[in-house]
């Protein structure tokens, strides 16, 4: 499936290839900011097989909305969790985590960023060995 293909299947718009974040990511994502203030909150798209490294959000944590697609979170020492359009994800400060498409199929959450005093994103390594054997 093409990303114009998935487009289809999302209720918010895509938006651009996420270069900023890139080397934070395996594989290819594309970011649409949908509102930057008071709360920034924006759609995430991944294609398949694309996640995030290890991350934590100190301060504040973040919320997604999961829109289309399918995906995964897992957070440190858990098992990852399936996600399908309708899933929230409610993340608290302090815990890593990653977040990203199924190895088969594109995925989208919209991301809100709780904010917080001094609030900020630590990144970490990359997912590989929890990714391997997720369906
Ligand atoms: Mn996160």
């Amino acid at each position: 499936m093409t990303k114009s293909e998935f487009q289809k299947e999302d209720i918010f718009p895509i938006g651009e290839e996420n270069t900023g974040f890139a080397q934070y990511f395996t594989g290819k994502s594309y970011l649409a900011g949908l509102v930057p203030q008071p709360i920034p909150i924006a759609n995430v798209t991944f294609e398949p097989g694309c996640r995030n490294n290890w991350h934590i959000h100190h301060g504040g944590g973040q919320i997604l909305l999961c829109t289309a697609g399918r995906g995964y979170y897992q957070e440190w020492g858990k098992p990852a969790r399936e996600l399908h359009p309708g899933d929230v994800v409610n993340i608290p400060p302090e815990v890593k985590h990653w977040h990203g498409a199924a190895p088969d199929s594109w995925f989208s959450h919209i991301a809100i960023s709780v904010p917080a005093e001094n609030g900020s994103c630590e990144w970490l390594e990359p997912v590989t060995a929890d990714y391997e054997n997720l369906k």
